[in-house]
């Protein structure tokens, strides 16, 4: 896989990344959870406040379920999909003005951002994601961009394997209602009506391939933080996150 950074630090973000009285800031947070745990907004938001650079994984593992399907491959064939994963160029960039993700990404030149959340790609993104040659791919990918910048990295094992050193990892969760109840407000915003009952499910039905998968599950690091965002804020949230980064709590 080959690939292109992002954006640079903001001029706030470029002040703040110098450290709160003196402090060292991490080089890299981790920010792990299941589905809808809203670890994509925080960590954008967080790499905004930091300057750093933010990397939401899934969209990656999106963007390659999307190519293969557009290209008719099986998502049970775990050897074409890893063949796909090798070859593929994935690009980065900062979210377009008015999109609800969190970054613009190119597969083979083709801007895949708006394809994300179809409803087919929910469905294929986790039996495309367990496969272990598509993953080594991945890694590999995500740990070069990492390596350049400091980052905010979000996904399912990011603390436990993509950055098993980050200095700060943070592992987001909330109960199913909370989420559902989060991404169905994500898909209003895409003109997309569902009830949350559907919605509460397939999170249910990604997240047991996600977590039961033996390469990689989701779960939280042993040396993660574990934050319970049901009642709060995502300004809350953000604000907790910078502040162990800052070293303020
Ligand atoms: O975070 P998001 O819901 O966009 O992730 C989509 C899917 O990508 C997840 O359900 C999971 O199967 C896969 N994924 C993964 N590892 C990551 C990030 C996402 O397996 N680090």
């Amino acid at each position: 896989m080959t690939d292109t950074g992002q954006r640079g630090p903001t001029a706030q973000g470029r002040k703040a990344s110098a450290g709160k009285e003196g402090r060292k800031l991490p080089r890299s947070i981790a920010i792990d959870g299941p589905s809808a745990s809203g670890k994509s907004s925080v960590g954008y938001l967080v790499a905004e406040r930091l300057g750093y650079l933010f990397l939401d994984t899934g969209a990656t593992y999106r963007a390659l379920t999307w190519l293969a399907l557009k290209r008719g491959v099986q998502l049970e064939d775990a050897e074409s999909l890893g063949r796909l994963a090798a070859q593929v160029d994935m690009k980065l960039g900062p979210p377009a003005v008015g999109s609800c993700e969190r970054c613009t990404i190119w597969v083979d030149g083709e801007d895949a951002t708006a394809v994300l959340r179809r409803t087919e790609v929910e469905a294929g993104v986790s039996l495309v994601s367990r496969v272990p040659q598509v993953r080594r791919a991945m890694v590999a990918f995500q740990r070069r961009l990492a390596g350049r910048r400091r980052v905010v990295m979000a996904g399912r094992d990011i603390g436990t394997v993509v950055l098993p050193n980050a200095d700060l990892k943070v592992y987001l969760d909330a109960s199913l209602e909370e989420r559902a109840r989060r991404r169905q407000e994500q898909l209003a915003t895409l003109g997309r009506a569902s009830s949350q009952n559907d919605i509460g499910e397939e999170i249910l039905r990604r997240d047991a391939i996600d977590s039961e998968r033996e390469a990689s599950p989701l779960r939280a690091a042993e040396d993660a933080i574990v934050i319970n965002t049901d009642g709060l804020s995502q300004e809350q949230v953000v604000e907790r996150v910078v502040a162990l980064a800052e070293g303020r709590s």
